[in-house]
């Protein structure tokens, strides 16, 4: 989608120091990390705002991101725990309008979730 930061990323018109790729996933090292380990994993397909676009025709892709987080998770060594968050919205934070997913490890993190 035109003007989509993670569109461009997937294009390749922007630089991302990736960790996975196939034909349906991309997973990049988030620009601003927030814990040691902080990459993002995101479906290539375009699914606007977040979460709240799930919905049968990109299920499977979501399904795959997981399976992508879980794959890193043991590659990056997150033996101790690791979390994953998506943002969703305005009161979210949410800052890009395509689906994605934080997967952030390396410290023993916060109990409070917001
Ligand atoms: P969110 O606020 O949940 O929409 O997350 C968007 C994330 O994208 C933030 O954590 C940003 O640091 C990250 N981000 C923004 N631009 C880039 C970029 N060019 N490469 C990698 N991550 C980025
Ligand atoms: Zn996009």
């Amino acid at each position: 989608m035109a003007d989509c930061l993670f569109c461009k990323i997937v294009a390749g018109e922007i630089p991302s120091r990736k960790v996975y790729e196939d034909e349906s996933i991309l997973a990049f090292h988030d620009i601003n990390p927030q814990a040691p380990v902080h990459i993002l994993v995101i479906p290539k397909e375009h699914i606007a705002d977040g979460a709240a676009g799930i919905d049968e025709t990109n299920a499977a892709a979501v399904g795959k991101c997981f399976t992508v987080i879980a794959r890193l998770a043991k590659e990056l060594d997150l033996k101790d725990g690791f979390r994953v968050v998506t943002n969703n919205g305005f009161a979210s934070c949410q800052s890009v309008p395509h689906l994605h997913f934080h997967l952030l490890g390396g410290k023993v993190m916060s109990g409070q979730m917001v």
